[in-house]
This record gives structure tokens, sequence and C-alpha cells, in this order.
């Protein structure tokens, strides 16, 4: 009986659990649907979108070799996958179709239309883990809620891995070919620019780069995590976020890459190792999180009674954060390396989230959608999972009054200024000292042509606090 491959976030054909599942099943083809409308209503980045696209092209050579043909399908809008998916079906005589879990609201919407439709042909949607270690749901507390605090859910996560390790699914073997031709990948999808050849650059597609670049950093790196993860000039972390998110890297890869260099230990040897782990388990958390309060997908606010907070509406703040114009200079450098590179360091990612929904009160749902729009590694979970936990209206958010001071993070963790001189060239002759605030010592070493900070830190710091501590007392306390 013939199967079907539909192929979503999971780019890869190692360690992919629908896909072992499905070649096992029997003679399996595979199918991709291009959903520019939904992407858009998804604020899905050009960046992101063109990866998607370069990695479904790499797919389509790895699935060559295993003799499975890949044809693409367009459903605008995923209301029109369930009819999709049914013809093709019938067009092939396909019995059962294979897919990875995914955990979004209209991810979740989708699948369940999608078997309906299947259903009433007498046809299969078989659903798979392979996105996350555990289930969503599969962790849980003593009273059988979600986990809303990390340590809580980690501690879970480690005696589950301790007693039963996940494995790798095993890569399938070459079947006998089908005589169905794949389907030409395009290059482009209307709707969505292509990046600069700079940006694509810096992330080469398929899974044998993920590889490489997953034991690169395991070999080399790992054993420093701890210490140099926090210093966006060096490359400190793995940069392998865009390839978890598209899929073209499974979490278990990861996972086994790192206790491999850790000599099989999760909380003790390494503390690069441990520390990596945990982040994958974050990782792991929010999507959790996704699906146990499915507001937050809706761009609600965790804590519900923060959705009263008085968030100031200042479009030309927002576009002047957007842009890299501040004042700030590390604020100013996070950005512009976001809108070259598709891509932007974790802790600056949480210094220009506190500067815009504290030091500017602007609402974190403006920040996040700008952060999705730009993303190469946009990851609904851990994209407003970050925003929520910067603007304190999150679980096991920062508190409130511990607000950031981006000058003296730009002190702690760029202390030479290397990385704002990358971004910002026109500060780049300003020594170690002037170069985190320019506009200090009475604007003497202000550039021409760069903005003076655009708000004050101290008294923006206290409109923030003050904002907060007018809220109902259940949020402050
Ligand atoms: P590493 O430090 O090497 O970590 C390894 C992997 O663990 C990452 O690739 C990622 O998959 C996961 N991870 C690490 N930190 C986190 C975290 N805090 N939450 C969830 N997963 C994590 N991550 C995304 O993948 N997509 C997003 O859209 C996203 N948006 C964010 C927005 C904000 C405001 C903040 C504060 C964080 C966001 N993060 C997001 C989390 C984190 O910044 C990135 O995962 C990380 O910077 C990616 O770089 P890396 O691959 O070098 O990470």
């Amino acid at each position: 009986m013939r199967q079907l491959m539909w192929f979503r976030c999971d780019l890869r054909v190692q360690d992919n659990t629908a896909l072992s599942a499905a070649m096992a099943a029997g003679p399996t083809l595979a199918l991709y649907l291009l959903s520019p409308g939904q992407w858009l209503e998804h604020d899905d980045a050009p960046a992101k979108v063109d990866f998607w696209l370069r990695n479904l092209a790499a797919l389509q050579a790895e699935l060559a070799r295993l003799n499975v043909p890949l044809l693409i399908r367009r459903a605008d809008r995923w209301d029109e996958a369930p009819e999709a998916v049914a013809r093709l079906c019938h067009e092939h005589q396909v019995s059962a179709v294979h897919v990875n879990e995914e955990y979004g609201i209209n991810e979740a919407k989708r699948d369940a239309a999608v078997k309906t439709r299947l259903q009433a042909d007498d046809l299969r949607l078989r659903s798979h883990l392979d996105q996350l270690l555990f289930k969503p749901g599969s962790v849980l507390t003593k009273s059988d809620s979600y986990f809303q605090v990390f340590s809580q859910f980690r501690k879970v996560c480690y005696a589950r891995l301790h007693s039963a390790l996940p494995h790798a699914a095993p890569l399938p073997k070459k079947q006998e070919p089908l005589g169905i031709e794949s389907s030409a990948v395009p290059a482009t999808v209307k709707g969505f620019h292509s990046p600069p050849a700079s940006l694509q650059a810096l992330w080469p597609a398929g899974e044998e780069e993920a590889g490489r670049r997953l034991e690169a950093f395991a070999d080399q790196q790992i054993e420093h995590y701890q210490d140099e993860r926090d210093f966006p000039a060096h490359p400190g972390t793995s940069q392998l976020s865009p390839y978890l998110a598209a899929g073209v890297l499974s979490p278990r890869q990861c996972l086994h890459a790192a206790l491999r260099s850790n000599q099989g230990e999760f909380e003790s040897g390494n503390v690069g190792a441990v520390t990596w782990i945990n982040e994958l388990l974050w990782r792991e958390f929010y999507k959790h999180i996704l699906v146990g309060y499915p507001r937050v997908s809706r761009h609600r606010a965790f804590r519900a009674d923060t959705e009263a907070l008085r968030w100031r509406d200042a479009p030309e703040d927002l576009e002047a954060w957007q842009q890299g114009r501040t004042g700030i200079p590390i604020v100013d450098a996070a950005m512009r390396q976001l809108l070259a590179t598709g891509w932007m360091h974790n802790r600056l990612r949480m210094v220009v989230a506190m500067f815009l929904t504290k030091n500017l009160l602007i609402d974190w749902r403006e920040g996040e959608r700008w952060f999705m729009r730009h993303l190469i590694d946009g990851d609904l979970a851990a994209n407003n999972g970050g925003w929520q936990w910067s603007a304190s209206t999150g679980t096991d958010a920062a508190p409130y009054f511990r607000i950031f001071n981006p000058v003296s993070q730009s002190q702690r963790f760029d202390p030479q200024g290397v990385f704002i001189r990358q971004w910002l060239p026109e500060l780049a002759s300003l020594d170690k000292k002037d170069i985190h605030d320019p506009a200090a010592r009475g604007g003497l070493f202000l550039p021409e042509g760069y903005p003076q900070p655009m708000v004050d830190l101290s008294s923006s710091r206290d409109r923030a606090i003050a904002a907060f501590r007018s809220l109902p007392k259940a949020v402050t306390a």
C-alpha cells in the first residue's frame, strides 16, 4: 500500500520519524505544500521562506537517493490543505499519510481538518512525535497541569532522559523506483523576496551542512559554551537555530552530539555541554507552553492581567528601534545584525526586547512581529516565549522591576566594543570606553550622523516600573 510523507518543518531524511515510518509501511512518495498566504498571515520572514526553499531543493536530492519522489503542490492557505492532500492521495493511490506533529493552533487545526477529510475517503493520517524530545502533555506537574516554571520542567525532563534516551530513527533503505517524477522546486514564492546573497551565504542549506556545523560545534566549541555564550562578538553559540526551526536538524541529533562530547553525561561532566542541553530544553519548554496554554498562540499575554498594561502608541519610536537608530549603540548594532543576517545573538535579543518593552514601553507584540518578519529562525513558541519573558508578561518571566540597562550590558558583554564596531562603522573610531555611550560626557564623542539616545534610560525605567505597579496586585506581587 502506497504511503505519503507530507513534509513541513522537518526538511531532512536522517532521523525523520514520519519518513522512517512511512517507508517501513510501504512504497512512499513525498509532498510539500507551498502556502504563501498562510505564511504571510504568520509573518514568516522572506529569509526564512528562502531558507525553506533552499533546503527543499537539498531534501529533494537526498530523497532521490532513496527513490522517493518529492511532489510540490500549492495550498495558499491551510484551509485548502485537506483537499490538496486528498487529491494527491487519489492521484497516486495512497492509503496513508505520515506527518510529524506541529504545535501552533493553526497547525493543529490544519492537521485535524486533513485527518477528517482523509477519513471520509477511508484514508489514514498518521502523526508522529519528532520535533520534540517529549510529547506535549507527557511532562506534567503532580496535579497533571503543564509546568509554568522552567527549572521544575527541566527536572522532570532529566529524570526521563536518564531512564530512556530518545533514539534517532534509522535512515530508511532505498526503495524500488515508483516511476513518479518529482516537481521542480521553485527558487522564489510570490510575496517573499529573495534575501541578499550575503545573507544566504551565512546559512547554507542541506542536512549535510547542518550536521557538519553540529559536529564542529560539539567538537570545538561546546566545552567553552558556558563561558562564551553571552559575548556577541565571539561565535560562542552554535548558530544552529535556523536548522532546528526548519527541521534540517532534529533535537535528538543535537542531544546525542552534546552527550558524545560529554562522555554521555547530562548533568555532570563538562559544564558547557550541560548548559547547552539546558537550552535545548528551553526550546522544548516553550513548545509545551504553546500547547498547554494556547492563548499565547493567539497573541495573548500568558499572564492575563498584564493585558491591562498601558503600552505607549509611539510609531516613530518603534521605527527608530526597528531600523537601529535609537542612539543606544548595542541596541542599534543588534537590530542591524538582525536586518543584515536574519539572526541575532540571544543576549542581544533579550537586551533589545527589554529596551522596547520597558524603556520605550511599547507592546511586546510589536517586537514579536518585527522579529518574526525578519528572523531566519523565527519560531512561534521560542519567539513568543522570549518576548513575553523580556516583557514580564510570560511564564517564568523576568520580574518587571529587573530591567537590563543596555549600556551596562554593552560594557559587560562587548567590553572592547568589537560587536558594536562591526555593525556601526560610524562609531568605529571611538575607544572602548566611549563606544557604549557616545552621548555621555556632554556628547563630546558623538559622531556626526549618529543620534542622541532617544530616551533617558533612568526615567524611562521608572516609567515602566510605575506602569507595572499600577496593574492589579496579582501580577506585580
Ligand atoms: P544556542 O545557544 O546554540 O542554543 C541551541 C539551541 O537551543 C538553539 O538553536 C535553539 O533551538 C534552542 N534555544 C536556545 N535558547 C533558547 C531559548 N531561550 N528559547 C528557546 N529555544 C532556545 N529562538 C528561536 O529558535 N526562534 C525564535 O524566533 C526566537 N526568538 C527569540 C526572541 C527573543 C526576544 C528571545 C529573548 C529569544 C528568542 N529565541 C528564539 C531564543 C534564542 O535567542 C535563540 O534560540 C538563540 O539565540 C539561537 O542561537 P543559537 O542557535 O546559537 O543558540
